[in-house]
């Protein structure tokens, strides 16, 4: 305990300098704002005891219903790997309505606090992110909050006067949270991200809406019969169910080493692009990549190092492909690639193989440090060969085109590695093994 003590208070070993500085700025700058918003708040206009009490009973609540739902959220946040909306909005948003936005601030703090020492600590998580994440919802929760006429502090207003304004505070607070969140990713991250990363997926957004909703319903009940505002709290627990059991679907169809889709499920949706391409009378290319001679990256650095060079490929591959291709771990040192939104027939074949030659120059440029920051080993000197299948020329489903490209693949082996191949070869009949 006394070391942890003397640990936290060397502000230098603090995780969060490990950042990029833009990053370290950004964390600082939204917190001071967030801090010195609720603070100046609290001095220009110093709350009455009525919304101070209502603050009060809202952060209550807020705790209520993470102790409630402490063993759905510790899962959820393990299997979380993306951006991830808390419910707890509803009482953060329900602030936000009903007591002065400086005050409202506080509630923030108050369920993060509690959120912190009941969930994301013991989960391993790092502070400096839920300090920002709370900063963040502080800032959206004072933005919304001024749009409104303070609840309890001049008479309450009831939420379903004032629609548009209600509306808009719900979007403000939400895209406040949401850019400020895709700010500190995009600044983060050490390779592009995508759209869909940034901006969450649309169930996270459907999420976010329901949360809202039960806040402006929490609203209606504090204001009307306060009793009440607890039977938000078992629809809120489904919502947690529901969530959590989208989280281990996603979470399931993940390689966990690479962090692409497994194989199974690469295939799925490898399927439903083939369909749509075939509707809009466009094709899809399947790409299948072997490493070449992976097994001596292993024999020679050791299992661990392969590791790291086949999460390194995987990373290599997401930045060589557009947005809504599908890139998969198909086993072992294989990947698996689906090149959308091709034109059909010759003109794909060419397209594709250019792609696919990307890539293929792509991992042969590629070095990776293994063995970590202080005593980086440089592995370079790797290759892929790649097999390819166009659709409607070289098959009409993905199990045909996959079998096309194996078929490739062996070939490019066979013609000396590190080389791309398209279409059936000449003479091929079928892939049984590989000359090694
Ligand atoms: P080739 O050019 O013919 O493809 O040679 P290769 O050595 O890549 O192929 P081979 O099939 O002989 O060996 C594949 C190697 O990939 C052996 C296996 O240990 C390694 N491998 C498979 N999965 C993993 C993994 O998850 N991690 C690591 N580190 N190695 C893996
Ligand atoms: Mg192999
Ligand atoms: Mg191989």
């Amino acid at each position: 305990m006394t070391t942890s003590v003397s640990g936290w208070l060397d502000v230098r070993r603090w995780p969060v300098w490990s950042l990029p500085p833009r990053t370290v700025c950004l964390l600082l700058a939204v917190e001071l704002a967030a801090a010195g918003l609720v603070v100046a708040g609290l001095v220009v206009a110093p709350p009455g005891l009525t919304p101070v009490l209502g603050a009060a009973g809202l952060a209550v609540l807020g705790i209520l219903h993470t102790e409630l739902a402490t063993g759905i959220e510790r899962v959820r946040r393990r299997v979380a790997h993306s951006s991830y909306f808390d419910l707890s909005s509803v009482w953060t948003f329900t602030a936000a309505l009903l007591v002065p936005a400086s005050l409202a601030g506080l509630v923030v703090l108050a369920v993060y606090a509690h959120l912190w020492v009941r969930v994301w600590r013991p989960a391993g998580a790092p502070l400096f992110r839920h300090v920002y994440t709370t900063a963040t919802v502080a800032l959206a929760v004072q933005v919304a909050g001024r749009l409104l006429a303070d609840g309890f502090g001049s008479g309450p207003v009831d939420p379903l006067l004032s629609y548009p304004s209600l509306v808009l505070a719900m979007v403000l607070y939400v895209l406040v949270n949401q850019v400020l969140v895709a700010c500190a990713m995009s600044l983060t991250a050490e390779r592009r991200l995508a759209w869909r990363d940034l901006i969450g997926d649309w169930d996270d957004h459907v999420l976010e809406g329901a949360t809202l909703c039960l806040a402006v319903l929490a609203s209606v009940a504090v204001l009307r019969a306060p009793v009440l505002v607890f039977l938000v709290l078992p629809p809120l627990l489904v919502l947690h169910r529901a969530v959590l059991i989208r989280q281990l679907e996603e979470r399931a169809n993940t390689d966990a080493k690479t962090g692409l889709l497994t194989s199974a499920a690469w295939r799925g949706r490898a399927a439903r692009s083939l369909l749509r391409a075939r509707r809009s009378r466009t094709a899809v290319a399947v790409l299948i990549l072997d490493l070449d001679h992976f097994k001596s990256v292993n024999d020679t650095y050791g299992h661990l190092a392969g590791d790291e060079v086949l999460s390194a490929v995987a990373g290599a591959l997401l930045d060589e492909v557009r947005d809504g291709d599908l890139v998969g771990r198909f086993g072992g040192e294989e990947f698996v690639v689906l090149l959308g939104g091709l034109p059909a027939a010759e003109a794909g074949r060419v397209q594709s193989h250019a792609a696919a030659e990307r890539i293929r120059r792509t991992v042969r440029t590629l070095t990776v440090d293994v063995g970590g920051p202080d005593d980086p080993v440089p592995i370079s000197d790797l290759s892929v060969s790649v097999g390819a299948a166009l659709s409607e020329l070289d098959g009409r489903t993905i199990d045909e085109l996959m079998q096309i490209a194996d078929y490739a693949l062996y070939a490019a082996k066979r013609g000396g590695r590190n080389q791309v191949r398209l279409g059936r070869p000449e003479g091929m009949a079928r892939r049984h093994t590989d000359d090694g």
